[in-house]
């Protein structure tokens, strides 16, 4: 396995900047918990106040002023300052209020953070390549001053969350998915880089705004595009042999091809495809241990036929081929997708886009959402519209006639687009749905009962994948292994926690999951053939060893 990536368990770092340099190293910093040998080898007395703190007190200082703030986007603001000066203490923070801080750094709060880019921005972090930077990539990178970096999530803003097209605005979102591996996945920081591929926005709002970041200039479009992404993908596999990217959040035009065009040849999968389906297979597998029934006996309905949709009918049909043992084109009938035009029929009459002719049915098209559930009595509702209150009362008290406990997510992200709240889901079907959403619905208390509304969280999955492919050195990454990170995340879901109604684990458990999810991509990857680097004896102490914990080493001369 790879010897060149960290150990985490050295005590003690060699370092070799002093002074204002090390204070002002985010990576190095420990502010105020430098101790006095420290202070007095690295020439820090006078610099600091005189009283050396434990990281205990500070992060009781930096809670204290967190919990002042009631507004989200300056809860934002805040962390993202905290973790622009002491990444240490950030991630501690983070990794000890996961829970909490999770809709804060990201979904809903980052929507806002990315809707708010250019007004909020403080410092740079990650890179930016434009249309501008043709020819260029691969000497743009040496600017990055690591040389060891592991995984890149990249975007280029076309699709953030439901929020649409927001151009180099979305760079929060890289941003935020990182932290996320960092403290789920417990890769190190440094070996983490967020990227945006800013190829112009056609949001008309901030082209006109004057504190807008991003190249004023609507979407580079055709074979200019893909040359750009092929030149940046040949680019960081010359800088970082390699190297794990992550694709995050491109409109649907593009998000396919693009994982087409690169995913036998280099080491990257697409969150939003590969990490939705998986996530939502868990979570489907988990709600059939409460309803009863095989996968390959529900009839599931899609509002939305984008990327996520996709995903996860792509995701679940494998779960239905595995189960049943029945043809691909026969488990697929056990879906009905509805775009912005109605049921995806096949006797439509407009031109379907290539992602959706999989999956258009052979019959009468169906003009909306209730025609659809009226006709098809689905056992099982996904919401990936980013369309809001899509399912309303008469959709989902008409879908509760025919089935005892229907099966209700409603994915899209943020809060704002999600398709029914938490509330609605349990009142509209009399307390018998088990639902599911994409962004965090507080415990509701329905005719006595409290139910815990499940997030289907991509940070369950994608960071045990990707921890996985990078420290087996896989060659690529195969829908195969989210399949089995499904059925690991399903296989750690409790009986007390369906009982509530969440078939979705607690968030405190997260390293675990992920430590579980990694080793068993990592099996896969020896059993494929894909896995590079030597085999461990225990695969999973040895993703133990490797993972990044967010305690201050004390610091010993270079
Ligand atoms: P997308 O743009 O690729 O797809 C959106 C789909 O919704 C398209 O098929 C579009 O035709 C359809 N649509 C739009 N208006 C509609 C209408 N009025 N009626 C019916 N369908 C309509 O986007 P995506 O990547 O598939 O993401 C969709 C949503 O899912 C977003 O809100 C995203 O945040 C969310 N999402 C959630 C998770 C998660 O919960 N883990 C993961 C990924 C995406």
């Amino acid at each position: 396995m790879p010897k060149n990536k960290s150990s985490e368990h050295e005590t003690a770092l060699a370092v070799s900047k002093s002074g204002c340099d090390l204070i002002n190293d985010p990576q190095l910093n420990k502010g105020t918990a430098f101790s006095l040998r420290e202070r007095d080898d690295f020439g820090l007395h006078g610099l600091l106040p005189p009283k050396c703190a434990s990281m205990e007190t500070q992060v009781y200082r930096i809670m204290e002023n967190y919990y002042r703030k009631s507004d989200p986007l300056e809860k934002f603001i805040f962390l993202t300052s905290l973790q622009d000066r002491n990444e240490t203490l950030f991630y501690r923070i983070l990794l000890d209020n996961l829970e909490s801080m999770t809709p804060i750094i990201y979904t809903p709060t980052v929507g806002l953070a990315c809707q708010q880019f250019g007004h909020i921005f403080r410092r740079s972090r990650g890179m930016y390549f434009s249309p501008e930077d043709r020819g260029k990539i691969r000497t743009l990178m040496d600017n990055w001053p690591q040389d060891d970096v592991d995984i890149i999530v990249v975007t280029d803003g076309s699709r953030i969350l439901g929020l649409g097209d927001l151009g180099a605005n979305g760079m929060g979102i890289p941003i935020g998915k990182l932290s996320l591996y960092i403290a789920c996945g417990g890769i190190h920081p440094s070996r983490t880089l967020p990227v945006m591929i800013d190829v112009g926005t056609n949001n008309t709002d901030l082209l006109n705004d004057s504190l807008y970041l991003g190249i004023n200039q609507t979407r580079l479009r055709g074979e200019a595009y893909y040359e750009l992404m092929d030149e940046f993908m040949q680019a960081v596999n010359d800088r970082w042999p390699g190297i794990l990217v992550q694709f995050e959040d491109f409109s649907n035009d593009h998000a396919f091809a693009l994982l087409d065009r690169y995913r036998d040849n280099y080491l990257c999968f697409n969150d939003d495809i590969q990490g939705t389906g998986s996530v939502a297979l868990a979570g489907l597998i988990c709600a059939l241990r409460e309803t009863g029934g095989n996968l390959g006996d529900q009839k599931i309905v899609f509002f939305g036929a984008g990327t996520a949709a996709i995903g996860i009918a792509n995701m679940v049909a494998a779960g239905i081929m595995e189960d049943s043992g029945i043809s691909l084109d026969k488990a697929r009938r056990c879906f009905w997708f509805l775009d912005s035009n109605g049921l995806v029929s096949t006797k439509r009459g407009d031109n379907l886009a290539e992602h959706k002719l999989p999956y258009a049915r052979n019959e009468e098209w169906l003009p909306d959402l209730l025609a659809v559930v009226k006709k098809v009595k689905p056992t099982v509702l996904m919401g990936l519209s980013g369309q809001p209150q899509s399912f309303n009362e008469a959709v989902l008290s008409e879908m509760a006639r025919h089935v005892e406990r229907p099966i209700i997510f409603a994915l899209s992200n943020p809060t704002s687009k999600a398709e029914c709240n938490a509330e609605q889901a349990y009142a509209w079907t009399e307390g018998r749905a088990i639902f599911a959403s994409g962004s965090p619905f507080d415990p509701v208390e329905y005719k006595g009962k409290v139910y815990i509304p499940g997030q289907g969280n991509n940070m369950y999955i994608f960071p045990g994948v990707g921890l996985g492919a990078s420290l087996c050195g896989a060659r690529k990454i195969t829908d195969s292994m989210f399949y089995i990170a499904a059925k690991t995340l399903a296989s750690r879901i409790t009986r007390e926690k369906l009982a509530q109604g969440n078939v979705f684990p607690e968030l405190n458990r997260i390293r675990q999951i992920t430590e579980s999810i990694a080793s068993a991509v990592i099996r896969l990857a020896y059993d494929q053939g894909l896995a590079t680097e030597p085999k461990s004896d225990d695969i999973l102490k040895f993703i133990q060893s490797k993972m990044y914990h967010p305690v201050y080493k004390e610091y010993i001369k270079a």
